[in-house]
């Protein structure tokens, strides 16, 4: 099963890839995961996004769609894949249905006034990539895979608001595309976490 997760930044796309890759056995494919693997290990591709994460605009769309392309050829996609926050332009779209079918695209809808809180509570595990927020951390400071939890740079109120604009103006789109190509499941995002994952298998019909 070949799966893409939509939404806005901190909608649960990756809160719910955890539960996805888990049930159905497939690899969560994270573009920012993997800029951000990149920019901590210093590589060509890590200097470049870095300079446009910092400023909560999108990597330039030749670069993203490389780095999936490469990654969509390992062997364990064979079997299917999850990809979060690919694509999220439609020439990254466009590009995508060139290298591969995709049978479901996933659209986790939430009001816009709920990402500020959460994104700005999130903290997250730079070694597995777990999602975490502060509301329900108890104090805790470090990840269930015992490394410590971090606050990434671009969850701040200055860049969070950038990246929902930029999501409105350049990812919002891709609903219409999806829809009108038959592939779209919404989701209520605004709910429980366990609640979104159970929406999201009876609508998936799995
Ligand atoms: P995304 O990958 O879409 O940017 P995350 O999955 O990292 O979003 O979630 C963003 C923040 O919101 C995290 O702090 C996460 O713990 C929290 N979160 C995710 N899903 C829910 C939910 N259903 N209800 C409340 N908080 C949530
Ligand atoms: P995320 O972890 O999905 O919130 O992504 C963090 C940042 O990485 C984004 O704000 C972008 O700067 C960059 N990024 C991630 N995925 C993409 C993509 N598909 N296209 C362009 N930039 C991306």
């Amino acid at each position: 099963m070949n799966i893409i997760l939509l939404g806005a930044p901190g909608a649960g796309k990756g809160t719910q890839a955890a539960y996805l890759v888990n049930k159905f056995a497939i690899p969560h494919i994270s573009t920012g995961d993997i800029f951000r693997s990149n920019i901590k290990q210093r590589t060509e591709i890590g200097l470049i996004a870095k300079s446009y994460i910092d400023k909560g605009q999108l990597c330039p769309d030749d670069v993203t769609v490389k780095i999936v392309e490469l990654r969509l050829a390992n062997e364990d996609c064979k079997k299917g894949f999850l990809l979060d926050g690919f694509p999220r332009t439609v020439p990254q779209a466009e590009a995508l249905s060139k290298i591969t079918d995709i049978d479901y695209v996933i659209d986790i809808e939430i009001p816009f006034e709920r990402l500020l809180h959460r994104l700005t509570g999130r903290r997250v595990c730079a070694k597995c990539g777990a999602s975490y927020h502060v509301d329900f951390l108890n104090g805790k400071t470090t990840c269930d895979c015992g490394e410590e939890l971090i606050h990434r740079d671009d969850d701040t109120e200055e860049t969070v608001s950038k990246r929902i604009n930029v999501y409105t103006q350049q990812t919002q789109p891709l609903i219409d595309y999806y829809r009108e190509r038959g592939k779209l499941i919404s989701v209520n995002g605004d709910q429980a976490v366990e609640a979104v994952f159970e929406e999201i298998v009876q609508k998936l019909g799995k």
